[in-house]
């Protein structure tokens, strides 16, 4: 299944195009996605039903297209995570060793935005990370690496945008401050549900300028900790809640690290895609 948010109402993916889910439901899920969340199992039930019923076929479209509206497909979670250093060849050109335990950060709510959203680039040097993003479907408390997937709705594509002054000032380095600017927590087009993949643990992810180079490309199966370990370790000290997103790490190719360093600059249009999640379009713009 294929969730998103477009015009602040939740749809969902159909034979046709995006059907809306509160009219299709008659108010039992929807506008707010969040509701979808909520009780991840009963609306993934509602879902498979709906598709497979004619309904699905005669049901109106919403449109789409260059107007729309894309919000993140979870647009209040409770908790966003995010992990630094999870790929070698990142952790490499950043000098750094591979941790033992996953460096974690959070990217506060107030950064989350969607596809298609212009993000007003503030003072200093902001750089891009392509990310898979996980969001939780269910009350996850002290997983284990077996059950771990269990609690994941599905996946998204996100941009840790990262802010590289800030992040990196003082003696203990401001992780969630420099990658919490507005709009520097991109998400979307879709949330997919984890019953779409074949092997959700290797999928290629990576970035590029619209209309220029490729910036990253890599597999998620290059992890350091994957999701099932990710989910063990974060749910051994937090709960993880119904609609948390993970940030799950970015491969090598970040613009700080380059000789010379690239930043991104107004006009410049951020594409970045998951295999078979989908592909986020970020365009830059001066604040
Ligand atoms: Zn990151």
């Amino acid at each position: 299944m294929r969730l998103a948010h477009i015009d602040e109402r939740l749809v969902i993916k159909g034979p046709e195009g995006y059907i809306d889910v509160a009219e299709a439901s008659g108010g039992r899920f929807g506008p707010d996605p969040q509701t979808a969340l909520a009780d991840w199992e009963a609306f993934s039930s509602w879902t498979r039903e709906y598709l497979a019923s004619s309904r699905a076929a005669q049901a109106p479209v919403v449109a789409a297209d260059a107007g729309a509206v894309w919000g993140p497909p979870v647009p209040r979670p409770a908790q966003i995570f995010a992990v630094g250093l999870n790929y070698r060849d990142h952790i490499a050109e950043s000098n750094l060793e591979v941790p033992a335990e996953p460096a974690v950060f959070t990217k506060f709510r107030t950064s989350l935005t969607g596809h298609e959203a212009a993000v007003a680039l503030p003072d200093g040097l902001v750089d891009w990370e392509a990310e898979l993003v996980v969001v939780i479907g269910r009350d996850c408390h002290r997983a284990t690496r077996e059950t771990a997937w269990s609690y994941v709705a599905g996946l998204s594509v996100g941009q840790d945008l990262s802010e590289r002054r800030l992040q990196l000032t003082g003696p203990a380095p401001q992780f969630s401050l420099g990658k919490s600017h507005p709009g520097f927590a991109p998400v979307g087009p879709e949330l997919v549900s984890t019953d779409e993949f074949d092997d959700p643990d290797d999928l290629e992810l990576g970035c590029r300028l619209e209309g220029g180079e490729v910036l990253q490309k890599s597999r998620t199966s290059a992890m350091v900790f994957d999701v099932p370990e990710l989910v063990t370790r974060l749910s051994a000290v937090c709960p993880l809640l119904p609609g948390d997103l993970i940030f799950t790490g970015t491969p090598a190719g970040v613009g700080g690290t380059r000789t010379p360093p690239k930043f991104l600059a107004p006009g410049d249009v951020l594409v970045t895609w998951i295999e078979g999640v989908g592909t986020l379009r970020s365009p830059m713009t001066a604040s």
